[in-house]
């Protein structure tokens, strides 16, 4: 089931999300939907509260379907470190249109719960790094545009309501 995906405005994005704490067949149901949405979207990662759920859990593909093995599942994740820096351009489903370049690490390690409960440790370098900043930012209520100047930022949130205003948001 191909959900819709929540924009910029609404409250659910920026309210941190609860714990996952049942791993059974609905979180199984719920995680494959994400990934239905994110890939009808061309997204490659997508946050539960992105689709209305205030829950800590997101799915990333950098591979956007072409590799099965860069599915990733992260229920309750956590950047446990990260290195260096990189500024590319960045953009968010919840944002449709609107790209910035963002500042971000350029390796982060993360720590998280699989489908199964199981805790596992990963690094990502380059647009992993990127998604799993800007993914476990959406679950604590953040989005990309918190990282950019203010004026960068304000001319966005501007841009927004007046597509609000004009019913085209
Ligand atoms: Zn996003």
């Amino acid at each position: 089931m191909i959900y819709p995906i929540v924009k910029y405005g609404r409250e659910v994005l920026e309210q941190p999300g609860k714990p996952i704490t049942e791993f059974d067949g609905s979180l199984e149901k719920l995680v494959s939907d994400m990934f239905e949405t994110m890939y009808a979207a061309n997204g490659v990662g997508l946050a539960a509260p992105q689709i209305g759920l205030p829950l800590r859990l997101c799915v990333i593909d950098v591979s956007v379907g072409e590799d099965p093995n860069a599915r990733l599942i992260l229920a309750n994740p956590v950047i446990v470190s990260t290195e260096g820096e990189q500024v590319q351009e960045e953009g968010c489903l919840s944002l449709p249109d609107f790209r910035a370049k963002t500042r971000r690490p350029q390796r982060a390690t993360v720590r998280a719960w699989d489908l199964h409960g199981h805790e596992y440790t990963m690094a990502g370098e380059d647009l992993l790094a990127r998604a799993f900043c800007h993914e476990i930012d959406h679950l604590d209520g953040t989005l990309f545009i918190q990282h950019l100047g203010r004026l960068k930022r304000e001319s966005i949130k501007r841009k927004v309501r007046q597509m609000i205003k004009a019913g085209e948001w």
